[in-house]
């Protein structure tokens, strides 16, 4: 039998993370982490009884290319928030440590200042997760944080993979770093990742990056204008940042004040954060329904030579899907 860390009861999960007691959180987010069954079944029942205590964070989420500044950014902008007596959990969705076995965000000592606070959380992705099982983990890493009191949730994540969109549905809003280019062009912005911004901040604007920042961003307001609305009470906004020097910091924390507060009042947070949930759902009922499909035995001696048969050109992927759908008694495509 696979040895296996003694876990605690469930009221002491319960008690230890409500009181916010980091061991136990740590050992509670070990538990949500956890592959082994036992495990999965004790965190969702604390999971259950922590749902009334969910839900009361601000959640940002975070992205950008590797050497953006990222982490510099979430560092002082924890500080600062700390500073105001908030407290700050950080957390990172990083498929490129599923896709390489390596994480470009996994190391802690990356927020050097946060990480020494009392008042401050930092969890790095969990690791030997599939992506789509490292956004479950950190979706109910964020739910233990703000049952442990953590009121604000800083999800970072890194520009490869679905990282960006894991995460945008999994925050109220996405701020998106990118760097000034030469002249006025912008750098380190993915295709299709405006579309899910609400702020995007021109990072590293000091020094000799202070000018060419400026003119990204007289740029950049151009280009928002003609992107549509992302939600009714809230078209996304551009500024100029400076992790290094904390330059923009607090204008840029005041916008996603705003924003919550915008957001609150029509009823659109509830709205979206209803959303979140139920999709998140749908997508878990995707990923299960897939997983047990390709484990079926006779779906399973089929799919090597259907695949390779609609590669080919010889059968229609209409055909071979209806084909492996029919084999566990489910009906056509459409
Ligand atoms: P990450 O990979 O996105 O987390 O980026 P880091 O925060 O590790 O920063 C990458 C590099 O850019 C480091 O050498 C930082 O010192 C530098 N850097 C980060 N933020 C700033 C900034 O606001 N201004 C300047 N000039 N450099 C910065």
């Amino acid at each position: 039998m696979k040895s296996r860390r003694p876990r605690l009861p469930l009221d002491a999960y319960e008690g230890g993370v409500r009181a916010c007691d980091r061991a136990v959180l740590a050992q509670a987010i070990t538990l949500v982490e956890s592959r082994d069954e036992a495990d999965a079944a004790l965190a969702q029942s604390l999971l259950t009884r922590l749902l009334p205590a969910t839900g009361r964070a601000l959640r940002v989420g975070i992205t950008g290319v590797p050497g953006v500044g990222k982490s510099t950014f979430v560092d002082a902008l924890g500080m600062l928030l700390v500073g105001r007596g908030r407290r700050v959990a950080v957390l990172a969705i990083d498929p490129s440590s599923t896709l390489t076995g390596g994480s470009i965000l996994g190391d802690k000592t990356r927020m050097a200042r946060l990480s020494l606070e009392e008042r401050a959380f930092i969890r790095p992705s969990p690791s030997s997760a599939t992506p789509g099982g490292i956004a479950r983990r950190t979706r109910e890493t964020m739910l233990l944080c703000e049952a442990a009191g953590f009121d604000v949730v800083l999800v970072e994540t890194v520009g490869v993979g679905q990282g960006e969109t894991a995460v945008a549905d999994m925050v109220d809003f996405f701020l998106v770093l990118a760097l000034p280019g030469s002249g006025d062009e912008l750098q380190g912005i993915k295709k299709g990742v405006i579309e899910l911004a609400d702020a995007i901040a021109v990072n590293k604007a000091d020094g000799d990056g202070a000018a060419r920042a400026q003119a990204a961003l007289g740029d950049l307001k151009a280009a928002l204008r003609y992107l549509p609305r992302k939600r009714p009470s809230w078209a996304p906004r551009a500024a100029t940042l400076s992790g290094q020097t904390g330059a923009g910091l607090e204008d840029l924390w005041a916008v996603v004040e705003e924003h919550h507060a915008a957001l609150e009042k029509t009823g659109e947070l509830a709205a979206l954060r209803a959303d979140q949930q139920r999709s998140w759902m749908w997508s878990l009922i995707g990923d299960g329904m897939e997983r047990s499909f390709r484990a079926h035995p006779g779906v399973a001696a089929l799919i090597p030579k259907l695949e390779d048969d609609v590669v080919k050109g010889l059968i229609t992927p209409t055909t071979a899907a209806d084909a492996l759908l029919r084999e566990v008694g489910l009906g056509r495509t459409e």
